[in-house]
């Protein structure tokens, strides 16, 4: 079974598949880890956003792996722990732009799908059901208030000891969200055929049993 999650920055995706894939006993696989894996890469190296055939190197070329079990899971870059530096204010920041071009995308949309190969997996993203798996089995777009996904944010951070302001963050996502939403290839939208949840107001836990009921109900 593919159960596919897509929607915008904060709205409560990565916790809430971490926790299903937990629940469930299936994979979990976080596609803007890997489009911050390769902004990573190319910022370390200076590779700028329109060089085509440097980016498609870095897209291709970059072994990225993940390991541990949900909800702790660690993501690697060539052989690297990057867990912490793909979350970044400089990575966040740029993701967006490194995310977008069409050698960057067919890259590793090929790659999610071969490791989706044979296996039940829980996915999240911006594409996932409506480019990376179009025929999975529950397709979820999760939204939530900016507010909302600010607050959350904030929270994040506070856990790593940085400082930030509600109405600096709400800006960043906005900004993301734009980027993200009117892109040419592969943009964030609802597939026809997803469920739209709005976790605004709703618990952590909430969330879990609401996914997790409705794929039990496939299985
Ligand atoms: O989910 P997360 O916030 O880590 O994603 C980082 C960025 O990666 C998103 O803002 C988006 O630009 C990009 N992304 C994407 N397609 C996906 C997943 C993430 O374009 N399937």
């Amino acid at each position: 079974m593919i159960i596919a999650i897509d929607g915008p920055a904060g709205s409560g995706k990565s916790s809430t598949a971490k926790a299903v894939a937990a629940h469930l006993g299936i994979t979990y696989l976080d596609t803007g880890a890997m489009y911050r894996v390769i902004t990573l890469k190319c910022l370390r190296a200076g590779i700028p956003v329109t060089d085509e055939k440097r980016l498609s190197e870095v897209s291709n070329g970059t072994i990225i792996a993940f390991t541990g079990i949900p909800p702790q899971v660690s993501v690697w870059m060539d052989g690297e722990d990057v867990s912490s530096a793909i979350r970044s204010d400089e990575v966040t920041k740029n993701v967006s732009d490194y995310c977008a071009p069409t050698v960057v995308r067919e890259a590793l949309v090929n790659q999610q799908r071969r490791i989706a190969e044979g296996r039940s997996i829980i996915c999240e993203g911006r594409d996932i059901a409506t480019v990376v798996f179009p025929k999975a089995e529950l397709k979820i777009y999760m939204i939530a208030s900016v507010e909302e996904r600010a607050k959350r944010r904030l929270e994040d951070f506070k856990k790593l000891g940085v400082e930030k302001n509600v109405e600096e963050l709400m800006r960043e996502i906005e900004i993301r969200d734009q980027k993200d939403s009117s892109r040419k290839n592969s943009p964030l939208m609802k597939a026809d055929d997803a469920i739209m949840l709005d976790t605004t107001g709703m618990t952590l836990d909430q969330q879990i049993e609401w996914i997790v009921e409705k794929a039990r109900a496939l299985q």
